[in-house]
């Protein structure tokens, strides 16, 4: 060891004034911490005689005082890093679970800041100055929307299904028919058999994997059915040799035996648009079809908040409203505060799909994709290093969040490569860039999919080349 290095290590407070003169405004007790951090690991490499410190006025000194300075500051910057932050979705997965499913539109984080930063009339009542229902805000939008004549809004859609279940299957009455094609698993445990009996349900398997007609399910019906539930089977498609019912159909016969008709819709297309975005059924469609309840994500097609919404005949939805476990699943003020808004924005059709994100993905065009390629392409030509390769190409994406899985969305987008970096190095530093770029590797190319690319992000693409 060198006893002399140690006396020319810096005091805490030398490297403290040179990080605050570079930038101000840092917490002291903090920058002390980091500060200290950093020496210590310089006195470590001290003893262990595998560092020697510069003198102090000397060149050399000056650049290792300048060393110091970088990595606290740099240090620092890591610290204060939230663990959620945003990314940048380069996958083409429009619905991607992982990276929070929906974005959501300006116009709604706007009213989320101004709701969570104020008092608000979560449960007030204006016009009584009076107690109001939380659900008050959002009942007659989505009842105007979808043409349901009662709503609700809980957790999310897994709740939503739990809570139908519950409120409906109670003894003696407890049996759910549901068909052998439709026992799904979502993901995330969410299992359809699992949940039944959860809710206290005995399930009622009728028909077969591919195939179940409406006498199976007439052929269940007893004193004991407490509802027919379809489930979307929105992960995976049944083809070939396969028949399901649908909403139309069912209501025949939940009509002819007065049992109430259940949809667990998952992925909540709301109405089809033109040019049609996306080979669903629709909620509009089930209502007008006669679906005594329907339940869907609040945060797949629909794009807004994690919730799950219930609507359907008054008559369901007010004896759901009673149940225990409502309260138990009851969404808050912050999911709300984004809900609203989203809702207000389904009012104007044309509006919806320019504002809404996950529309406006959905229904960008062959051309447009190319020509916003082209647009990524240009702005990364001028800053990436020579020893990266990048081409314009054509990629097949997927809508995710278990919707459509059988829809290749054909897009466009950028693929990167080099001579000198390998393809997963080039993966590892998008994904750990100060925004994070989280890309798709395919037959040893980085794939940069445009759709899920915010026009913005272009230039922190960029600069996150740049330094490759
Ligand atoms: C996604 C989905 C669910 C679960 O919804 P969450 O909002 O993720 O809780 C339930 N049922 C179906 C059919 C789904 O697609």
């Amino acid at each position: 060891m060198c006893k002399d290095c140690l006396r020319q290590l810096p005091s805490v407070n030398e490297i403290k004034d040179l990080v605050l003169s570079k930038e101000s405004g840092l917490s002291s007790s903090l920058l002390s911490n980091a500060v200290k951090e950093e020496l210590d690991k310089f006195r470590g490499h001290i003893f262990d005689g595998i560092f020697c410190i510069p003198k102090k006025n000397t060149p050399l000194g000056k650049e290792f005082l300048d060393k110091v300075v970088e990595l606290v500051l740099n240090n620092l910057k890591i610290a204060n890093r939230h663990n959620l932050r945003p990314v940048v979705n380069a996958t083409g997965i429009v619905l991607h679970t992982n990276l929070g499913r929906a974005p959501m539109s300006n116009i709604v984080a706007q009213n989320i800041a101004s709701v969570a930063q104020n008092y608000s009339t979560l449960e007030y009542n204006l016009i009584s100055g009076d107690r109001g229902s939380r659900y008050a805000h959002v009942e007659e939008l989505i009842c105007k929307i979808t043409g349901a004549e009662a709503a609700l809004v809980v957790n999310n859609n897994a709740a939503a299904v739990l809570l139908i279940l519950s409120a409906l299957a109670v003894h003696p009455k407890n049996e759910i028919i549901v068909s052998r094609g439709e026992l799904v698993e979502i993901g995330g445990s969410f299992r359809i058999p699992d949940i039944m009996s959860l809710g206290g349900a005995v399930l009622k398997e009728v028909g077969t994997t591919n195939k179940t007609k409406l006498n199976d399910y007439e052929g269940a019906i007893s004193k004991k059915t407490a509802a027919i539930l379809k489930v979307h089977t929105s992960n995976f498609k049944v083809v070939g040799f396969s028949h399901e019912e649908g909403i139309a159909n069912l209501k025949l016969l939940s009509k002819k035996h007065k049992i109430p008709l259940v949809y667990d819709f998952g992925s909540g297309m709301l109405d089809e648009y033109e040019p049609k975005l996306i080979d669903e059924n629709y909620v509009l469609q089930a209502i007008k079809d006669g679906v005594d309840l329907i339940c869907f994500s609040g945060d797949k097609l629909l794009g807004g908040p994690q919730c799950g919404i219930i609507a359907g005949t008054k008559e369901f939805v007010e004896r759901i409203k009673k149940h225990q476990l409502t309260r138990v699943l009851r969404v808050d003020k912050l999911c709300l505060s984004a809900l609203e808004p989203l809702l207000r924005l389904y009012l104007d059709k044309e509006r919806a799909k320019d504002e809404i994100p996950v529309l406006k993905m959905l229904s960008f065009s062959i051309l447009d994709l190319e020509n916003r390629a082209k647009d990524l392409y240009e702005i990364l030509d001028k800053s990436k290093p020579t020893h990266l390769k990048i081409k314009i190409v054509k990629l097949d994406g997927q809508v995710g969040g278990g919707s459509a899985p059988t829809l290749n969305l054909l897009s466009f987008g950028i693929e990167v490569y080099s001579d000198k970096l390998k393809i997963n190095e080039i993966e590892k530093t998008l994904r750990e860039y100060d925004t994070p770029i989280i890309s798709r590797i395919k037959n040893d190319r980085v794939l940069l999919d445009v759709r899920t690319i915010f026009d913005y992000q272009f230039s922190i693409i960029s600069n996150a080349i740049s330094i490759l």
